[in-house]
């Protein structure tokens, strides 16, 4: 056999950066890597904007089973058909799509087959797993897909498919009518978008807060009353104004909801979307007496994503946002972390 000596070129990948955790607990590292090429029902997406959200801690400390690392986090994601895999027809190169929570269902379990896609038993998460947005370029499922109206700006749109989702889709199913007293606890990256919808929706809307620093941009944000937990009882200040028919938790602190759920009225909901490990304490007697009931609810569907990016550009209710570039994916973190963003950090690229 006859063989060339022919000088073999190594076929040179385009190179992309990320921003990856290397193992469960390590600090974030900038790397280059090969641009990712999307596999059948896979879209690549050239990514513009990606929120930096509390639960990317699962991601970087691997608290979530069944990780492989490196990991790029990121589930806020906002950006640009950039190619399209085989058999995907309704999604097109150039079109502004993101990808929140929900990384993809597999339409075969149980919950799927009764359409129920939010509460599928073999959920896919972006950023946990498989790449998220904290990158360049990333590949996602078409499952996975919300298109994005031409007005809302990427670094707009990137949290509300996390934190504005939750939020809207948690009050949105709460069973709260217009006209009605809905608390919103916690005024930060999801209470602050929890107040606009809440006050879009037609709600008498209280803000709870911790401090009086707050009040001025609660009442900005659409709430008519604003509580402060540590100056007043607050469960006290809504049974004066008749008792809560929705008491939106956001902020992750398990005594704070406790303490709320005696400013329910009859038939009120603490709606729980504030995640923490630490149980809420009730007694029976607390739920019994006017039929309470306490619930979570975990983001929504990419159909339940549009529907919030529409609602935000109909009623105007956008995220307060800081950006940082990609580069400083780590700084962004901590920042978000430090619980002192006003209110979402977005990595833009
Ligand atoms: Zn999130
Ligand atoms: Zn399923």
């Amino acid at each position: 056999m006859a063989t060339s000596r022919a000088t073999v070129v190594p076929m040179k990948v385009a190179q992309m950066k990320a921003a990856q955790v290397p193992k469960p607990g390590a600090d974030f590292e900038i790397v280059e890597r090969g641009i990712p090429e999307p596999g059948a029902g896979q879209v690549r997406i050239k990514v513009q904007a990606c929120g930096v959200c509390h639960s990317d801690v699962l991601t970087k400390e691997g608290a979530w089973p069944g990780i492989q690392y490196p990991r790029v986090p990121g589930h806020e994601v906002a950006g640009i058909v950039d190619e399209v895999g085989a058999e995907v027809s309704a999604w097109k190169k150039g079109q502004r799509v993101g990808v929140g929570w929900h990384g993809g269902q597999d339409n075969t379990c149980r919950e799927c087959r009764r359409g129920d896609f939010r509460n599928c038993r073999n959920l896919k998460v972006c950023g946990i797993s498989y790449d998220g947005g904290y990158q360049q370029y990333m590949v996602a499922p078409v499952e996975a897909l919300a298109a994005i109206p031409e007005s809302l700006s990427d670094v707009d749109a990137a949290p509300l498919l996390c934190a504005g989702i939750t939020t809207y889709n948690a009050l949105r199913h709460s069973g709260a009518l217009p006209g009605d007293l809905v608390a919103v606890q916690g005024i930060g990256g999801l209470g602050h978008l929890g107040i606009q919808f809440a006050n879009k929706f037609g709600y008498k809307v209280a803000a709870i807060g911790r401090g009086p620093e707050n009040a001025a941009l609660a009442k900005k944000l659409g709430a008519s009353v604003y509580i402060d937990s540590q100056a007043t009882k607050a469960a006290e200040e809504l049974q004066k104004l008749g008792g809560a028919r929705v008491v939106l938790a956001t902020a992750p602190n398990s005594k704070a909801m406790s303490e709320l759920i005696d400013g329910l009225g009859p038939n009120g909901t603490l709606m729980v979307v504030g995640a923490t490990l630490d149980p809420i304490e009730v007694t029976p007697l607390q739920l019994i007496n006017g039929s309470k009931r306490i619930q979570g609810w975990a983001s929504g569907t990419p159909t339940d994503s549009e529907d919030t990016l529409r609602f935000a550009e109909l009623s105007g209710v956008r995220p307060m946002i800081e950006a940082y570039p990609l580069e400083k994916a780590a700084e962004a973190y901590a920042r978000m972390m430090s619980g002192k963003a006003q209110f979402r950090v977005v990595l833009t690229m």
